[in-house]
């Protein structure tokens, strides 16, 4: 939901409009929002995240890697430690809107991504895909992106269950930065 500045009437920043889908459950942890919060720089296209954040540097824009023609980014709303969204930087909703240079570069950008949270983390297993269209469980559905979920066989705990709340061991500024070293140049 995108709120609006009562005076100006246009879209009002926040560190929800930053790169990521939101679940519903609540996060043990806050300090990149506050990053966010704290800097007050107003994007061009605050109103897409994915838009905004390749403007941005690395750290700040949460992003692991950059391609010709599309990115990798950490999500904001993780599901599990080292989810990355790999999107298009141009602003198109659906997978078949994507130019087949888009599409080759965000399977390439896929296969590496995993090859290096392998290297990184040990997993054993991937969740990968798109959401397309809200109804679909897209969270920002205006903006193409795909999935990357590492999977542990330990990864549920009881805390979802019991509270919706999720505990991510280590905090995506780290995760970021670890997955950014070893992303073969
Ligand atoms: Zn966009």
């Amino acid at each position: 939901m995108t709120r609006r500045d009562p005076v100006e009437g246009g879209p009002v920043e926040s560190s929800d409009d930053f790169g990521g889908v939101p679940d519903g459950m609540q996060r043990l942890w806050t300090p990149h929002r506050m990053v966010y919060i704290e800097s007050g720089q107003e994007p061009e296209r605050a109103h897409c995240p994915f838009c905004a954040q390749p403007g941005m540097n690395d750290d700040e824009g949460l992003i692991v890697a950059r391609g010709e023609h599309a990115f990798v980014l950490m999500n904001l709303y993780p599901y599990n430690t080292g989810h990355l969204l790999v999107c298009p930087y141009r602003h198109i909703g659906t997978y078949d809107l994507a130019t087949s240079q888009e599409i080759l570069e965000i399977g390439t950008l896929t296969q590496t991504a995993m090859r290096v949270i392998t290297e990184v983390m040990r997993v054993d297993g991937f969740n990968i895909g798109m959401n397309q269209g809200r109804l679909a469980g897209a969270g920002i559905p205006d903006h193409l992106h795909q999935h990357i979920v590492p999977r542990w066989s330990l990864d549920s705990n009881f805390l979802p269950i019991i509270a919706k709340t999720k505990a991510l061991p280590q905090l995506l500024g780290e995760v970021r930065q670890s997955l950014a070293d070893a992303w073969p140049s």
